[in-house]
């Protein structure tokens, strides 16, 4: 045995598992370099917009109380800005996460009588709340916003006479989430985006597009920022925080709606004045100097996990071959113990809390039990390796993130050596 062969058999994975997995990585070497070149580019766009403006030790010091004159955070913005080819940004540990950070934009720029529209079918989970699809105080309905739907077409492509019959007089803003989220329906690529914005403005040429970027930064050299955006909204716990990020969400766009956002989520009157950044300056920016790479490595273990799950007669989500533009994977593990198995796996690949065992619990919010694996360094980052689904059929685990290609690749396989180990795969 090699050495690499001996550690990884003294934590847990037989020579088996590791052989299946070489095998698989054989077939994926192109791909792993298409992935790398997309990060050298993304790496040099990160890297152009700090050299810019000029980013320095300066931009590191801690501010506390109203951080008016905060040179760190006002560059910071100014990078996100240029990174994300926009006229301005809003990016700050005072937006909590990727929720916070898409509702400030949409309740910044939508008033009483405005109506909002959604062409890719329902959002992710907790802007249901937020719409007032589902009913919660402070909803943008309870506000007098009212919401308009076009689902997808069951081929999953855009409804276009849906959407064309659906923008009225009351549109304002048109929201697009970029990745499938939780549900099943393909991720849009950015060009596909840009043809859905295209098609909306040439309806109505002043409604205003937003994009729900969450899980989708840096996996194309282009963002929907690129392609029309007039926002494009993320979070910093997911990939454009590079997992360094221990809080934070970013709205990168128009002049004019940032603005609104930034009295939206202060004060009006005071927006992006007050806001100090109580020492988190240096995670934030190298959060973002090392998520092109971090993303990539991502990538690479979702592409690996498909690669190895599909060929044992698992549905994966995308497919073990085709074109990726988030960091999502879905495997469909047929049966309750298989998720449990997986999770265990991806559990016990972890640096922090490795010695947990993830079990079914009934959270709250949802219906079915729903089973979660994290050993994060920051709570809850889903840029971080982690697992987690519902469950119920056809029992599937979402997986996602690891801040490292290593990680990942040993965190799935260790989630295949548990499958093997519970009788759930013969290799
Ligand atoms: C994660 C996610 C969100 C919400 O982000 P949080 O930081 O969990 O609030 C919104 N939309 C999509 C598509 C997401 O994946």
């Amino acid at each position: 045995m090699t050495e690499l062969l001996e550690l990884y058999n003294t934590m847990g994975i037989s020579p088996a598992v590791y052989q299946y997995g070489e095998k698989a990585l054989l077939t994926l070497k192109e791909r792993f370099d298409t992935i790398d070149q997309i990060a050298e580019h993304n790496q040099a766009k990160v890297i152009a917009a700090m050299q810019k403006n000029r980013v320095s030790a300066a931009c590191f010091a801690a501010t506390t109380g109203y951080g008016y004159d905060d040179v760190g955070r006002d560059n910071l913005e100014k990078v996100y800005a240029d990174v994300f080819h926009t006229e301005a940004a809003l990016v700050r540990p005072q937006i909590t996460c990727g929720t916070h950070a898409l509702t400030v934009a949409l309740s910044a720029n939508l008033l009483p009588g405005d109506e909002l529209l959604s062409p890719v079918g329902l959002p992710y989970d907790t802007l249901q709340e937020v719409i007032g699809i589902r009913p919660s105080a402070c909803s943008l309905a309870e506000y007098g916003v009212t919401y308009r739907q076009v689902d997808l077409l069951a081929d999953g492509t855009f409804d276009y006479e849906g959407i064309r019959a659906a923008i009225n007089e009351k549109t304002k803003l048109v929201t697009i989430q970029r990745s499938k989220g939780y549900a099943t329906r393909p991720t849009f690529s950015v060009k596909q985006i840009g043809q859905l914005i295209a098609f909306c403005k040439s309806i109505k040429p002043d409604v205003l597009v937003m994009v729900d970027n969450c899980y989708g930064e840096f996996v194309e050299t282009i963002e929907p920022s690129d392609v029309g955006a007039d926002m494009t909204v993320g979070s910093l716990i997911k990939n454009p925080g590079g997992g360094l990020a221990p809080i934070g969400g970013y709205i990168c766009g128009t002049e004019a709606c940032v603005s609104r956002c930034a009295y939206r989520l202060s004060a009006p009157g005071l927006g992006q004045e007050v806001g100090a950044n109580l020492g988190l300056m240096t995670s934030l920016y190298q959060g973002l100097f090392l998520a092109p790479t971090v993303v990539a490595g991502a990538e690479k273990g979702a592409i690996f996990a498909a690669n190895l799950y599909e060929p044992l007669g698992f549905k994966c989500v995308p497919n073990a071959t085709e074109s990726r533009h988030d960091i999502i994977q879905a495997v469909e593990l047929g049966s309750e113990e298989g998720m449990i198995a997986f999770c265990k796996g991806i559990q016990a690949a972890a640096p922090v809390d490795s010695f947990a065992t993830p079990m079914p619990w009934d959270m709250p919010g949802y219906n079915d039990k729903v089973i979660m694996a994290a050993g994060a360094f920051v709570q809850g980052s889903s840029i971080e390796l982690s697992a987690d689904g519902p469950i119920r059929p056809p029992y599937a685990v979402y997986f996602q993130g690891g801040l490292t290609w290593c990680h990942a690749k040993l965190g799935i396989l260790m989630s295949l050596q548990k499958m093997v180990d519970a009788g759930l795969i013969k290799l």
